[in-house]
């Protein structure tokens, strides 16, 4: 399988079952929106409950928030983004088309041949006006989630009192308007980020870089990205950002080549500095001993969407099962969107649809994101359910009917076993668990 194969065969899936669709399709479509479908919304929010259990509810030093969308022209002055928030565009004299110049080689247009224009600089901020008087109000939609978290630094420490070092943590929604977006979920127009700022003494930042940066090892191993196809790339201080003194991006290897899935930046107190000085407000942190100094912060970030991708990417497999082609998602359990699915061996026999629909109550009490599935015949529902990653179909057949116990199929291996329905709830779970 070639990777612009494979890049095909996931978007493929990902329409045909429900994962994701482009935005607004049925008006041809919204360059760089994507819809989230039903599976798609399950397997996005279970790898975001799971970055929140792992880096905020867990932890005794992290502050969750939820911050809002919109925020005042003068946050974006202050934090340097309304002037350095900017991809360098380049526009084709003849089809209009624009690129970004650091992504097209040559001077000329890749579609029509055209000559490319001299280099712009592009703010990727999306303007809005708020009020019903014309130009009464600027605000913008926020294009990184790192200001909500700094603009409520203080909020915080007044609500309280944490002790250095804490972070602020929070994901939602950014926007960007980006020149070019492209690839399926990679670059888009409007994003989820997961992120958090961990405020620290200055004279410790490098320590807890190394130790973000470990802990952010941990999370593409427990999300299930292969960990080998990502690798760290240094960013050099020319290709930084404007508030940064050392960046690490962690790179994937998505089907159309090595690209950014999430950096880690020493943001320095660029932005807290920045913030006071703009409105005046306190953004100090306070010692014990009274001595007072604007905390220094680390930032790692991770894209929602381009993980999705990634772990898309990570899971896709095809092999041979059987003796029949088939192709299955190895997903993590914990990320998967549908968790077990149960039918009944023939739809057709009332006794059997009964006791399938007994245990599907029964366990949809015990474990989540548990489906009913009766359409076809059992092979057609395995090959269904392998392809959107349920790792686990129990099937409800005539000896469930004489000794109460059902089959558990593994997703990966094909193998069942049979198991007593009342202990069927707790066997997931401890699965789900490990
Ligand atoms: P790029 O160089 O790819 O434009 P960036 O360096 O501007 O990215 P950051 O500002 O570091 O990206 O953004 C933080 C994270 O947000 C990225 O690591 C990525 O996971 C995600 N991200 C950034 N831009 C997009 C986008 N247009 N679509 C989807 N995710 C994005």
């Amino acid at each position: 399988m070639t990777e612009t194969d494979l890049m095909e065969k996931i978007v493929s899936l990902c329409k045909r079952r429900g994962f994701v669709y482009q935005g607004s399709e049925i008006y041809g479509g919204l360059a760089g929106t994507w819809d989230y479908g039903p599976l798609g919304v399950a397997l996005k929010k279970n790898i975001e409950n799971l970055w929140w259990r792992q880096f905020v509810s867990s932890r005794d030093d992290m502050y969750g928030l939820d911050s809002s969308i919109v925020m005042p022209e003068v946050v974006w002055a202050a934090s340097g983004h309304l002037e350095g928030f900017t991809d360098p565009m380049v526009e084709c004299a003849k089809c209009k088309h624009r690129f970004r110049s650091d992504q097209v080689e040559g001077e000329h247009c890749p579609e029509c041949k055209g000559k490319l224009g001299k280099p712009k600089m592009f703010n990727l901020l999306f303007p809005v006006d708020l009020g019903s008087t014309v130009g009464a109000s600027r605000g913008y939609l926020r294009g990184e989630i790192a200001q909500g978290m700094f603009v409520n630094f203080k909020n915080i420490i007044d609500s309280f009192h944490p002790k250095l070092p804490f972070g602020i943590a929070q994901s939602g929604k950014a926007f960007r308007n980006e020149i070019a977006p492209r690839d399926f979920l990679f670059r888009v127009r409007e994003f989820d980020l997961m992120e958090f700022e961990y405020f620290v003494n200055e004279a410790e930042w490098e320590k807890w870089f190394e130790y973000w940066r470990n802990e952010m090892w941990g999370w593409i191993e427990s999300v299930g990205i292969k960990k080998d196809s990502v690798h760290e790339l240094n960013v050099p201080e020319d290709e930084r950002a404007h508030y940064s003194k050392r960046t690490i991006d962690f790179e994937f290897d998505f089907p159309f080549g090595r690209k950014e899935l999430y950096g880690l930046a020493y943001r320095t107190n660029y932005d807290l500095s920045k913030h006071m000085e703009k409105s005046g407000v306190d953004m100090q942190y306070a010692e014990e001993d009274g001595s007072k100094f604007v905390p220094h912060v680390i930032e790692p970030t991770f894209g929602l969407g381009r993980t999705v991708l990634a772990v898309l990417a990570s899971a896709y497999t095809e092999d041979e099962l059987g003796g029949e082609k088939r192709t299955y998602l190895k997903l993590k359990s914990a990320i998967a969107p549908v968790k077990a699915a149960v039918f009944p061996l023939l739809k057709n026999k009332p006794e059997l649809v009964a006791k399938a629909r007994e245990v599907y109550q029964a366990l949809k009490k015990e474990i989540p994101q548990v489906m009913w599935d009766d359409n076809g015949n059992i092979g057609k529902r395995y090959r269904r359910q392998d392809e959107i990653g349920t790792p686990w179909c129990i099937t409800v057949d005539f000896e469930t009917l004489e000794d109460d116990t059902v089959t558990v199929r593994d997703r990966d291996t094909g193998e069942q076993e049979r198991v007593p329905g009342i202990e069927l709830g707790a066997k997931l779970s401890a699965l789900l668990a490990a």
